[in-house]
């Protein structure tokens, strides 16, 4: 008997079965192979994630309700829009911008300050301590070299400048505040690391085991005899009520929000903001965090990725007034406006904070909103004078010395 020939439909239909499974096995071994995108915690620690108010139904959660779309557009057409649709002019500056590059390595360890690197990232010297936040010095703010470029000048700095680091904070995993390349190498010269619930089965990942542990286990010890010795200085600190004093228990400590460290004479708070996370499709599976920063003398704080919310003022309420504020302030869209804030509302949220000084942060290295890239300075400016104050607008790598701030320039006029 003749063997039957397959039908034409049937060929098809099986050519395409086989280039779908070809596909989906391409993106898992993609997604499993490339470090980039790191590593989601895995069920059991998942599921002690429960304990926490802000998480739900297997994912972290805000305090209020938070859209993450706001528009009817769904959203595979926003991502053809993004990609195809009408762009502004001015996305990018054309020239490179103005920056300085001080040596991190001689900065008086006495001397509070702060260096902002660009973008989220700011290198910060506060009672004795060297911070780095959100660092990037990847040249893109993405798992794919093609994607989010940085601005052009912006790219002058790498973990070798910097001394030891005692605290390496985390906001949370995208890709413009958790890179990859960065974390790995600053692996051997970061005594701690804090970051939100989650967080530290990227750095398991990333790190050496042996990196992840605490050095000694005579650590609680050392905290109670450092809250005693602040006790003793000052009667301002530490803050003991709202917050829940937490012993570091790994080099990568995971916080939620509320919970407080003391190294020595620096208290930090991780605190609520208004967010999502997630470096694959798996949704909000790491908690996203503010940060406010306390020693006898200043009090700073950074929003991390926020959209606008009651949590400024409640922070404000809390633990204001603050000496110095840096918010989420670019790469804002009607879109998506319960994410990120624009100029007005990051000036708003400064007041709710109590702020005596205020710097726009998410801004001036990577374009990922359709706004021209130098419209939140702009629109900063203005939007300051409904409050009483101090915009402080640094180039990328000047040092401020939060008791005798320089001079600031209106340098985005000048990067055209
Ligand atoms: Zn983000």
């Amino acid at each position: 008997m003749m063997k039957k020939p397959m039908s034409f439909t049937l060929k098809i239909l099986i050519a395409v079965m086989v280039i779908i499974v070809v596909l989906a096995l391409a993106s898992y071994l993609f997604l499993k192979l490339n470090p980039e995108f790191g590593q989601n915690p895995d069920s059991a620690t998942s599921l002690s994630f429960n304990q926490s108010v802000n998480y739900k139904d297997g994912e972290f959660i805000n305090q209020v309700a938070t859209p993450m779309i706001t528009s009817d557009d769904s959203q595979i057409s926003l991502l053809l829009n993004n990609i195809f649709g009408a762009k502004k002019a001015n996305l990018k500056p054309q020239a490179e911008l103005p920056t300085n590059k001080p040596n991190f390595k001689q900065l008086n360890i006495n001397d509070d300050l702060f260096v902002w690197l660009g973008h989220s990232s700011y290198y910060i010297q506060l009672g004795g301590m060297r911070i780095l936040i959100d660092p990037i010095f990847s040249k893109n703010a993405a798992p794919v070299s093609f994607a989010v470029a940085a601005f052009k000048g912006t790219n002058i700095f790498n973990a070798d400048d910097f001394p030891d680091i005692d605290l390496l904070l985390i906001t949370h995993d995208h890709y413009d505040h958790l890179d990859y390349p960065t974390i790995k190498a600053l692996e051997f010269k970061t005594k701690q690391v804090i970051a939100g619930l989650g967080m530290r089965s990227h750095f398991a990942r990333w790190w050496h085991e042996q990196n992840l542990q605490l050095k000694q286990n005579t650590k609680q010890n050392d905290d109670a005899q450092n809250l005693a010795n602040i006790e003793h200085q000052t009667n301002k600190s530490p803050i003991t009520e709202h917050i829940s004093l937490k012993n570091f228990t790994s080099k990568v400590q995971e916080a939620d929000w509320y919970d407080s460290f003391i190294m020595q004479n620096l208290q930090i708070i991780a605190l609520p903001a208004r967010h999502f996370s997630g470096r694959t499709l798996v949704k909000n599976p790491t908690l996203w965090l503010g940060f406010a920063l306390i020693t006898p003398n200043k009090r700073l704080f950074f929003s991390g990725d926020s959209g606008y919310g009651p949590h400024f003022a409640d922070i404000g309420s809390k633990f204001g007034a603050f000496d110095w504020v840096t918010l989420d302030s670019g790469q804002y869209d009607p879109r998506w406006q319960f994410v990120h804030m624009n100029p007005e509302q990051s000036a708003a949220a400064a007041f709710d904070l109590q702020a005596k000084a205020f710097t726009p942060a998410h801004v001036g290295r990577f374009s990922l909103a359709n706004h021209d890239w130098d419209e939140p300075f702009k629109r900063a400016s203005i939007a300051i004078n409904n409050y009483g104050y101090e915009l402080w607008t640094p180039k990328i790598g000047q040092v401020v010395y939060l008791d005798n701030p320089p001079p600031f320039e209106t340098w985005w006029h000048k990067a055209q």
